[in-house]
């Protein structure tokens, strides 16, 4: 029989880079959108950190009774108390507005010489049967440019600068970006802390 979890996300391309990432892992999981497991209606994301933010996604997906999993990630900037973190997504205002985002951030850093920033996910696991959620983290370190380079990736990528590649994620293909993202690290992470527990449940 195979294990099904509910991933917390509508996005289409994060459930395809779950599934291709934990079926290396666990090869008999089933991964289920929210519509899939029958949830319906948004979820307030009114956590103070990654974590929270990932477990109330989770918690959320685990009324499904199935296994819930949550991930939250954003950029975190060094010279800006870390800021925008959780509030990646909306930090210009209106969520989800890429573009205006990095425009307000170059704007923010346009006289700032400290340039280190990173990008942070965390992904958690909530059970069913109320046993210890998994919290899984990732973080992959970069500097933050003057101005977009490349077009690839979304979000914060055209601005940030990867110094292993030489390029700013914008100018890699995505290929590449997933091996060392924060995502790539957390999924890793998650993938085999999830394929104990089931061990150890079997
Ligand atoms: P979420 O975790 O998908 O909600 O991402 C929150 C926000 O963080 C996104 O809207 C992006 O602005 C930013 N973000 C997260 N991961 C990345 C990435 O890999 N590249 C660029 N921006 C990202």
């Amino acid at each position: 029989m195979s294990i099904k979890i509910v991933l917390a996300s509508q996005n289409k391309k994060k459930i395809a880079e779950l599934r291709t990432l934990l079926c290396e892992y666990i090869p008999d999981i089933e991964i289920l959108s929210l519509a899939d497991a029958g949830i319906e209606g948004d979820i307030i994301e009114d956590g103070e950190t990654f974590a929270e933010n990932a477990l109330i996604k989770a918690r959320a997906a685990a009324a499904s009774g199935y296994i819930g999993v949550g991930d939250d990630s954003g950029i975190c900037v060094r010279a800006l108390d870390w800021a925008p973190g959780i509030y990646s997504a909306r930090y210009a205002g209106e969520h989800g507005d890429d573009l205006a985002n990095l425009k307000l951030l170059l704007k923010n850093m346009e006289k700032e010489t400290d340039r280190a920033a990173e990008f942070r996910c965390c992904i958690a696991c909530v059970f069913p049967d109320g046993s210890e959620p998994i919290v899984a983290y990732g973080d992959v370190k970069g500097e933050l440019l003057y101005e977009s380079a490349g077009e690839g990736g979304f979000g914060y990528d055209p601005i940030f600068y990867y110094p292993p590649f030489g390029k700013s994620f914008g100018e890699i293909p995505a290929e590449q970006k997933n091996k060392i993202s924060h995502r790539a690290v957390a999924l890793q992470a998650f993938a085999e802390a999830l394929r104990e527990r089931l061990l150890i449940q079997r």
